[in-house]
Formats: C-alpha cells, sequence, structure tokens
C-alpha cells in the first residue's frame, strides 16, 4: 500500500494529472505544477514530487483559491479529452483487426521520474509507448521494476567516473498497484526450483497507454528471491536467467491475467523470450492441444526486433542449469526434449546452452532490425539458425526506429510546428508535414536556433556550477562556469554511451587541432558533452578521463563543458540546443542510433558516420557525413574518420555557420536546417515507427494468428503434422540432374526430383540463380508437371527462366510449402541439388 495523503476535495485531481506520465511530453500543466510549489517544481520537474513534497498549509491554500481551482478543471478537461477524443486508430477502424500488442522489453525509459532504463533501448521503449497513446494504438508495455535503476554518474576532479546507486522507492514514483477485484494486490506466481515466486503488479499510466512492471520485492518472497529484479542488467548467470524468466514467464501471465485481448507479443530482444513458451504451454493447456501444436497456433502471434549488431551481446544460459528451472515452471509440458530444440536450429543444441535471441527468432513469426544497415547485419547474425539458406534470404526484415518529437523539442520548436502544421500534425504522414514546413521562413528558424543556443547556455552553466562544486573544486574554478560558453557561437554536442566502438575520443584525436577549431578568432565553435561508461569498461572511463582534463585547461574551458550523469533530461536540453549533433560510431557498429533524430525537429543538423539510421537518411544538402559508407574496416579507418571529422567542421560547418548576409542570418545553414527539418522529423519520428510495425508486424501477425487459432487451433495442428511429416521425410528428397533447354529468351528448365514419403503439394521447387558477376540473386517457382514413371514418389517440375545467364549460375532447391507458415523463417529444411 503506498502512504498517500489526502488532498482536499477540490484538489482531488491532481493526483490523476501526476499519474499520467503525459506530463513527461505535454507540457500544457506545467504553470499549475508551478503554482503548486514554484522551487519544488522548477527542482524536480516532477509533478508527483511536488504533490507528495508540497505542505499541507499551501494544499489548504491552494484549494481556497477558485482561479487555481479552475485552472485545475481545464486541465483535466483537457486530459480527458485527450483520452476519449476518436484516435487514428480508431479512425482508421482498425480495431476490429487487432486487439493488442505487449511490448516486452528489459528497460522502459519515459522520463527521469521513473528511472528503469540504461541507454538507448529504454528511450526507444518510453518513446514508443508515448507515440502508441499519441494514435491510439492498443498497446501495453511489459517490463521489471528494478530496485535500483542504471547507475549515477559522478565524476571526480581528476576526471575518475564514480557510480551511485540509488534506490528506487515504489512511494515515490508515479505508478500504483494493480489490485484484484477483493482489492488484494494482484500478485503473478512464477515457479522456480522448490518454492513459488509472487509478483506484485504496478501499472504507470502513460495517457492511453499502460506500462506493467513486476516486483519481486515482496515480503511474501524469500530474501534472495526479493532481489531478483533488484539492478537492471545486474547480477550475472543464474540470477540474470531468473530476470528473465520473470519478465517472460510472468510478464505472459499478467497480459492473460489482466489483457486477454492481446494478440501480438512484441519481444524486444531476446530477454523476455521466455514468453513464448508460456505463451503456448498456457495455450495446449486450454485448447487441449500439444505443445507443439500450441507453438505453431502462437507462433503467428510473436514479433521479434532485435536491437543489438553484435551477437556476443545476446544471452546465453548454460542447459543444465536451466534444466532445473524448465521441470519447476512446466512440470513436464512440455518436456525438456522438446524445450532443448527451441533456443536452436532444426537440429539438436550443438553448445550446450540456450541463446535467448535465438529463441526468440526461432518462436516468432516476424523479425526485424532496426535500421536499413542493421537489417542487414542481423540477416548475417543470425544466418546459423538458417543452415544452407542464403543469407539474404535469412528472415529478417528491418523497421528503423524513430523518436517520439513532442518528449524532444523545445517549446519555441513546438510552436513553430504547430503554427506551420498544426497541433495534431504527428498523426499525419510525414510528406503531407514535409511541404507545409517549407513555408516557415528563415528569420523565424534562425531566431528558434538562437534562442534555444540561449537556453542551452543557460542551463549548462547552472549544471556545471553544480557539478565543480561536487567534484570538490575551489569557488574560483566553481566560479568560471558563470562564463562558459557564448550563446552566438556554433554549438556541437555529444553525448552517449562512453564505449570503445562509438569512438567518443575521436574529435580529441588531434587536441591541437581541436583547439584552433574551438579558440577561432572569428569563426570558433564550442562544444558540449555528456555521456556514462559502463562500470566495467575501463577504456571507456579513460576517455571520459582525458575529455574531463581538455575541458578543465584554462585555455579551452569556455568552450567545451563535459556534464556528468547524463539521461533523458539532459538529453533533452541537448538536443534542444545544439547546433550540429556529432555521432563516430565505428561501422557497422550502431544498430540504429536515436540521438540524432532528436535534434532533428529543434533545427539541429546531424553529423555522423554512415552508420545506423543515418547510413539511409544523409543527403549533402542537410547534414554532413563522415566516411562514404562503402569502405571495409581497415587499421587507419580511425584516422581517416577523425581527418573527415575535422575537415568537416573546419571548412563546411564553421564556415556556412558564419556566412551571414546583411541581415544576420546565414543563409545557406537555414537552407540546410529547413531541409533536415522538412524531409527527416517525421519520417523518423515514432508515429511513423509505429505505424510501419502496424502494418508490417501487427496487423499480419494479428491475421495469421486468427487464422491459426479459429476452430480450436485446427490449422495449426495441421501444420505441426505437416512440419512433423516432412522433418521425418525430408533426409530421402534427391534432386536429379536439371535439363536446361535454350530458348530465344532465357532457358527452358525441367528437373526430376525424387521426394519419397513427401507430396507435391508440400513443397515448392525453385531454382536459384546466385548473385554472381552482377546479377541480384533470383527465385523461380517451377510448377508440377506429372509423375516419372517407373519411379515412386518422383516427379517433373518445369519452368522457364527469362534471361542471359549461363545454365551454370543455377541451382534447383525444394522448399516446404503450406499455406499460411512462413519459410524459412518458422521451417528452415531446404534442400539443395548437388
Ligand atoms: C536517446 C538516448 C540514448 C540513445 O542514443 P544513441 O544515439 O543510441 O546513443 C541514450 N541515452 C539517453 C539518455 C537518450 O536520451
Amino acid at each position: 500500500m503506498i502512504p498517500w495523503r489526502d488532498l482536499p476535495a477540490p484538489l482531488a485531481a491532481l493526483r490523476e494529472l501526476a499519474l499520467d506520465l503525459r506530463w513527461t511530453w505535454s507540457h500544457e500543466a506545467d504553470e499549475l505544477w508551478a503554482r503548486v510549489d514554484d522551487v519544488l517544481w522548477r527542482g524536480t520537474r516532477n509533478p508527483w514530487t511536488v504533490l507528495d513534497d508540497v505542505s499541507t498549509q499551501r494544499l489548504a491554500e491552494l484549494a481556497a483559491d477558485a482561479g487555481f481551482v479552475a485552472h485545475l478543471d481545464r486541465l483535466v478537461v483537457a486530459r480527458r479529452a485527450y483520452l476519449t477524443d476518436r484516435s487514428w486508430f480508431a479512425e482508421e477502424r482498425l480495431g476490429a483487426r487487432l486487439g493488442g500488442v505487449a511490448w516486452f522489453s528489459m528497460e522502459f525509459g519515459l522520463g527521469e521520474a521513473l528511472p528503469l532504463y540504461a541507454g538507448g533501448l529504454g528511450v526507444l521503449a518510453g518513446d514508443f509507448l508515448k507515440a502508441a497513446s499519441d494514435l491510439g494504438l492498443p498497446v501495453i508495455g511489459i517490463g521489471l521494476l528494478y530496485q535500483e535503476g542504471y547507475f549515477r554518474q559522478m565524476i571526480d576532479a581528476e576526471g575518475r567516473q564514480f557510480e551511485a546507486f540509488p534506490y528506487n522507492d515504489p512511494s515515490s514514483m508515479p505508478i500504483e498497484p494493480v489490485r484484484e477485484a477483493g482489492g488484494g494486490w494482484l500478485r503473478i506466481p512464477v515457479e522456480l526450483p522448490g518454492r513459488v515466486l509472487q509478483l506484485r503488479v504496478w501499472r504507470v499510466i502513460v495517457g492511453r497507454t499502460r506500462l506493467y512492471l513486476l516486483d519481486s520485492n515482496d515480503p511474501v518472497n524469500g530474501p534472495v528471491d526479493r532481489g531478483i529484479a533488484g539492478k537492471l542488467y545486474g547480477g550475472g548467470g543464474e540470477m540474470r536467467m531468473m530476470q528473465e524468466i520473470v519478465l517472460g514467464i510472468g510478464g505472459w501471465r499478467l497480459v492473460e491475467a489482466l489483457h486477454p485481448e492481446i494478440e501480438v507479443c512484441h519481444l524486444n530482444e531476446g530477454h523476455a523470450a521466455f514468453a513464448v513458451l508460456e505463451r503456448a504451454r498456457a495455450f495446449a493447456k486450454r485448447h487441449g492441444l500439444s505443445f507443439s501444436e500450441a507453438l505453431w497456433a502462437t507462433r503467428a502471434g510473436n514479433v521479434f526486433t532485435t536491437h543489438t549488431p553484435v551477437a556476443a551481446g545476446f544471452d546465453r544460459y548454460p542447459l543444465d542449469a536451466l534444466t532445473r528451472y524448465v521441470q519447476a515452471w512446466a512440470a513436464g509440458e512440455p518436456t525438456f526434449a522438446e524445450l532443448q530444440q527451441l533456443g536452436v536450429t532444426e537440429g539438436p543444441i550443438s553448445d550446450g546452452a540456450l541463446n535467448m535471441a535465438y529463441l526468440a527468432a526461432r518462436r516468432a513469426f516476424l523479425s526485424f532490425g532496426v535500421s536499413r544497415l542493421h537489417g542487414a547485419v542481423s540477416r548475417r547474425i543470425f544466418q546459423p539458425l538458417y543452415p544452407r539458406w542464403p543469407e539474404h534470404e535469412v528472415p529478417f526484415g528491418h523497421i528503423t526506429n524513430g523518436v517520439h518529437a513532442p518528449t524532444w523539442d523545445s517549446a519555441e520548436a513546438d510552436a513553430i510546428w504547430t503554427r506551420a502544421c498544426g497541433k495534431e500534425r504527428w498523426r499525419h504522414e510525414p510528406e503531407d508535414m514535409g511541404e507545409r514546413c517549407e513555408m516557415i521562413e528563415d528569420q523565424e528558424l534562425w531566431a528558434l536556433r538562437g534562442a534555444a543556443r540561449e537556453a542551452l547556455v543557460r542551463s549548462v552553466r547552472t549544471r556545471l556550477g553544480v557539478h565543480l562544486s561536487g567534484r570538490g573544486h575551489p569557488p574560483e574554478v566553481v566560479a568560471v562556469s558563470e562564463t562558459v560558453l557564448d550563446p552566438n557561437v556554433l554549438t556541437l554536442g555529444f553525448a552517449r554511451r562512453f564505449t570503445a566502438y562509438k569512438r567518443p575520443d575521436l574529435l580529441l584525436s588531434d587536441p591541437a587541432r581541436l583547439a584552433r577549431l574551438l579558440c577561432d578568432e572569428t569563426r570558433p565553435a564550442q562544444l558540449v558533452l555528456a555521456g556514462k561508461a559502463h562500470p566495467d569498461d575501463e577504456a571507456g572511463k579513460r576517455m571520459i578521463q582525458e575529455w574531463i582534463r581538455f575541458a578543465q585547461d584554462p585555455r579551452y574551458r569556455r568552450r567545451v563543458v563535459f556534464l556528468e550523469d547524463y539521461d533523458i533530461s539532459l538529453a533533452q536540453e541537448l538536443v534542444r540546443g545544439v547546433d550540429v549533433w556529432i555521432n563516430t560510431p565505428r561501422r557497422p557498429w550502431e544498430a540504429c542510433g536515436t540521438s540524432g533524430m532528436k535534434v532533428l525537429v529543434n533545427g539541429g543538423l546531424n553529423l555522423s558516420t554512415l552508420d545506423g539510421w543515418w547510413e539511409e537518411a544523409y543527403r549533402p544538402d542537410l547534414g554532413w557525413a563522415i566516411g562514404d559508407g562503402k569502405v571495409a574496416e581497415s587499421a587507419d579507418q580511425d584516422s581517416r574518420d577523425a581527418e573527415e571529422l575535422y575537415a568537416v567542421l573546419e571548412r563546411e560547418a564553421a564556415p556556412t555557420f558564419y556566412d551571414r548576409d546583411a541581415s544576420g542570418i546565414p543563409r545557406a545553414w537555414v537552407a540546410r536546417m529547413r531541409r533536415s527539418m522538412t524531409d527527416l522529423t517525421a519520417k523518423y519520428g515514432a508515429s511513423r515507427m509505429v505505424r510501419e510495425y502496424l502494418d508490417k508486424a501487427y496487423l499480419p501477425a494479428a491475421r495469421a494468428l486468427h487464422e491459426r487459432v479459429a476452430d480450436g487451433g485446427a490449422g495449426a495442428k495441421a501444420m505441426a503434422a505437416w512440419s512433423g511429416r516432412l522433418k521425418n521425410a525430408w533426409p530421402n528428397i534427391h534432386i536429379g540432374q536439371p535439363d536446361y533447354v535454350r530458348q530465344a529468351d532465357g532457358w527452358e528448365v525441367s528437373v526430376p526430383v525424387y521426394l519419397g514419403e513427401i507430396a507435391p503439394a508440400d513443397v515448392r521447387m525453385e531454382i536459384y540463380g546466385e548473385p554472381l558477376s552482377g546479377f541480384a540473386p533470383e527465385v523461380i517457382a517451377l510448377s508440377h508437371d506429372g509423375a516419372i514413371t517407373g519411379a515412386v514418389g518422383a516427379y517433373f517440375w518445369r519452368g522457364r527462366i527469362p534471361g542471359a545467364r549461363p545454365a551454370d549460375d543455377y541451382t534447383a532447391r525444394v522448399v516446404p510449402s503450406h499455406a499460411g507458415v512462413r519459410t524459412p523463417a518458422e521451417i528452415a529444411l531446404i534442400h539443395w541439388q548437388r
């Protein structure tokens, strides 16, 4: 039970407003919270804390203040209108086709009031829920309530990073317990070896959407078990596995208990992959199917997104440890032998471990990477799951990430966009918005930059003053913070995790050259940096130290500031204020990267390696690129990239920024801003991302699920029987020598195929054209053309191959075929002509 203070009756609705995290992006209530307590509000920007801490006497005064009460009432009306107005999703009449989506993630970053994230994935999860709310998509988030979130960063006078792990006190967070009808706490049980873990459930209101958090810190659990959800990404091995069991198995049980209408289980990373097992187990039990039949049924509703570009990032658990847990959870159904098959290829497990990402991919209907380039990288990483399938046919597509513009825009940017495109603009198609934004005057765009830069300079000075005194510097050094940065100087920003592949030291590789850039007499630049290094990443920590040393040098300290403890609120200030956002990952290690997208809405420009999203977004008229995006990784890559980075800043960014006309406006710079804003903002926005998931993933998955579960799962049963038959008989397939006959425009081909027990209707016969000598890969379907006389289970397949390629470029192959089944996503068998 959260202790909750009694609010005077006229103010009861303050609780409703404070509990809805819509305040993290809609600023309509800011003024109200400032009226409640200006000091508390400015210090925390967290309505829940304001409400928790404000004095009873102040509340009594406000309750008697008719003006305040009227203000509150207006906001409550506005909130209810947001919730009940017809949403985009309702207008499109999609409700009958999609009951709902459960978005599983280890982290959610909605704002600093709820510190349950570590980095990019969490922030993306937050942005996804917010955009789903705006569009009215029925999405719920499923995550964990950590007793400690990710670490907070402190830096001492020598530039060393220290980590602090503040306690997450549920009663001081804007969350509420989920109760049963009888008033008791809703508890989700999960069987662990020798005991049953009870998970409490908390609810977070995110506009129209809900995030549910599972909490192991319940007195009914043993002391060790209470700490299962102790730390985000904390504890190795078995503890981490228990966390993932809680998220996956507990999470799916929560979905069934509270939201039986959910059809789509969206796994973000492999962390929650146990959910697909629990989903199948529960379905089997409910409908009297075997586990394998239930997997065929429910898999149609599973969607997987991988967010990592390296296979080493996937969690793997030793099977012997897993055995005990599986036995406790499944109680024999599914059997362990059945489960062993799940994390791997069609064959048995080879390395004695269950790979969570593989489990997710094999049990998902549709799988995605998070940018075009990352889609290709994912096809390579997951290739081992589809043995003998060409890499380009590995069933991973991509949906490029996007950011929730209302979370990242400044009030001034919001005003400009609203004037140009209306308040509801993020709901529209990206193309429509672009045109209307063409009309914004240069004057107005340039004024936006000036105001944004000034606001950033002010907040940097305040933050730096606090940090410097915290780092133990003497007052005369702390006083310098009052004079750092200049609101009229070209402002560069760099903030992200400090780790080797992101190369946060690239800009520092030639300190003298950087110094010249910063201290140029007529065209200076200034730089704001931030970022945490993982506690075990010594190289990352050293890079922070190098930057701190540079930034403390009296010669440059007015031009370079490193701010500690990078988080969402600091990110918001940075992306609103900088002119150029720099990103320097080593290609292709950045799966997508989203921080650069956050500057778009504010008129900031990107300067980045052609990696992640920038590889598809970049054009020379709207930003700058490092590298041509083609070069293979080589030893001197870093020095060549550094050279280009400096060159772009010296020869392009600075001259364009300072090239002013008679009215003081840098026309060429503003032209770039306009292009970047109109062409990229909506395209790399979260609304586009959410709608793309709807079209490419959620609707197709829901449709397939409906088909498979109809009639007690009749369709799924047939699929399970079909795949069983195929797996048994597959080794006996034999492809005879194809006969190629030259035609005027290609080949006429005839292939004898010995299928044994398999019926011709259960397979597709194809001719595969190798991607050789500049040709794209081709797949040409043949048609079944009668049995081979005198042979059993043998048939001719024939077809025409257009084009002028030699017959040697082609190979015949057999692949499984069944209506509604995705090959090779769901069944990865393939047989090639020898
Ligand atoms: C946006 C954001 C990220 C992710 O940004 P990248 O470009 O992927 O580095 C990480 N942390 C915070 C606080 C963010 O706001």
